[in-house]
């Protein structure tokens, strides 16, 4: 059994318990002025400065005791590509250790019509208008009949009522992901309480779309590499305008565009981070070194040097091109990024 302690990075979201002391915190809470849950939830992706090899090393979700928690959670399993670990009811939940096949769980065959909706829930939830209702015990999920999985299985989407308590709300979302997985995870929508009888498949009246949350995340992590590898274009022969711009970009001196991010030197020549908000104490003690080829690196936010377009990406979440073009216009100030 882990302990929070094993843990070398902490994830939270609005009302999560805290961190553990002594592991690195981030935090994803949904931006909430956007009216749009998926784009909201990947808005306070997009500000923690997550990065898909921060889920190399140990990280877990700390879920707020609201089912509402599988918003950044869905999210965060497909930004990572896996099911992350989860701390829910005082307990450490290893859901990275589940076996990923859900084919396990022995279904009746197909069913004879089309299914296009079903909702699943606990042993209480009460049947819906419109659509069969399946219910799985918490804490025994190998008790799910196969005339359960059949209907988890292929209804072509799923509405999941949650349970009373936060881990089973965890278990049971995952355990339905897995009956219904195909190359991936399949999400189930989250219900509200407030649905009415759907009449189409993708209804937006039928709660909340974790499948789609979690696509989008799946094309932010894409999104984040293909900037990144874009970014790499300065020591090759650039072909197309588009490296060119990059590569003009990486030539500017790497000491001004940090004062242009608002960042300070000290007297031994270390600088402060530009990414405050991914440091303990706001950066306070210097953790960015300047080496002589025009490239940082921050002990904490990077994995390896870092030209000045790949620093203005990182720091303000911007395009490669959005990028090149602000190193370019040297009216524009940067930042500081806000805290
Ligand atoms: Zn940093």
């Amino acid at each position: 059994m882990k302990e929070l302690s094993d843990y070398l990075l902490a994830i939270r979201t609005a009302g999560s318990p805290p961190g553990p002391p002594g592991v690195k915190t981030v935090d994803v809470t949904p931006e909430d002025d956007t009216g749009d849950i998926t784009a909201a939830a990947i808005a306070g992706l997009r500000r923690s400065g997550l990065t898909p090899a921060d889920f190399r090393s140990r990280a877990i979700f700390m879920a707020p005791d609201d089912p509402i928690c599988l918003v950044p959670y869905a999210m965060l399993c497909g930004f990572a590509g896996r099911r992350i670990d989860a701390y829910a009811g005082d307990t450490v939940m290893e859901f990275s250790r589940l076996d990923p096949q859900g084919h396990a769980f022995p279904d009746a065959g197909r069913p004879s019509g089309h299914l296009m909706w079903a909702q699943a829930g606990g042993p209480n939830t009460p049947d819906a208008v419109g659509m069969p209702t399946v219910r799985l015990a918490p804490g025994t999920p190998r008790l799910a009949t196969p005339e359960t999985v059949t209907v988890i299985r292929y209804a072509a989407r799923l509405r999941m009522v949650p349970p009373p308590a936060t881990r089973d709300v965890l278990a049971m979302f995952l355990l339905i992901a897995a009956i219904r997985r195909r190359s991936d995870d399949r999400f189930a929508y989250l219900s509200t309480g407030t649905e009415p009888a759907p009449v189409i498949k993708d209804d937006p009246t039928q709660g909340i779309d974790l499948e789609k949350i979690r696509r989008a995340a799946v094309d932010h992590r894409r999104q984040q590499r293909a900037a990144r590898r874009s970014a790499e274009v300065v020591d090759r022969v650039p072909v197309s305008a588009h490296e060119q711009r990059i590569a003009q970009a990486n030539r500017a001196d790497i000491a001004q565009v940090l004062t242009r991010l608002g960042s300070t030197a000290d007297p031994a020549g270390r600088w402060h981070c530009p990414r405050p908000i991914r440091h303990a104490n706001n950066d306070g003690n210097p953790s960015l070194i300047l080496y002589g080829d025009n490239r940082v690196r921050c002990q904490r936010c990077d994995t390896e040097k870092i030209g000045p377009v790949r620093l203005i990406i990182d720091a303000l979440g911007l395009t490669p091109d959005e990028a090149a073009a602000l190193i370019a216009d040297s009216t524009r100030t940067l930042g500081p990024r806000v805290v």
